[in-house]
């Protein structure tokens, strides 16, 4: 699955969430959020992110690993 990560914290572009073909992103408080069991992995949303946010969780930097979980528990909860 793809992961929404610090970068995405008070960014509130949604330019993401337009391209999405399986409509996965989940809008919290303060960022978006991937629900990993929807994402289909199409990579539609890399590009557009303004702020950099989106990676496959195989290439999520180390310091944003605790990202693949947040995204896991916050986006049921959207
Ligand atoms: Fe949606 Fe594709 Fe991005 Fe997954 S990789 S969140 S399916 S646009």
């Amino acid at each position: 699955a793809h992961i929404v990560a610090e970068p995405c914290f008070d960014c509130k572009y949604t330019d993401c969430v337009v391209v999405c073909p399986v409509d996965c992103f989940y809008e919290g408080a303060q960022m978006l959020f991937i629900h990993p069991e929807e994402c289909i992995d199409c990579e539609a949303c890399v590009p557009e992110c303004p702020v950099e946010a989106i990676f496959h969780e195989d290439n999520l930097p180390d310091e944003w690993k605790e990202f693949v979980a947040l995204n896991a528990e916050e986006a049921p909860k959207c």
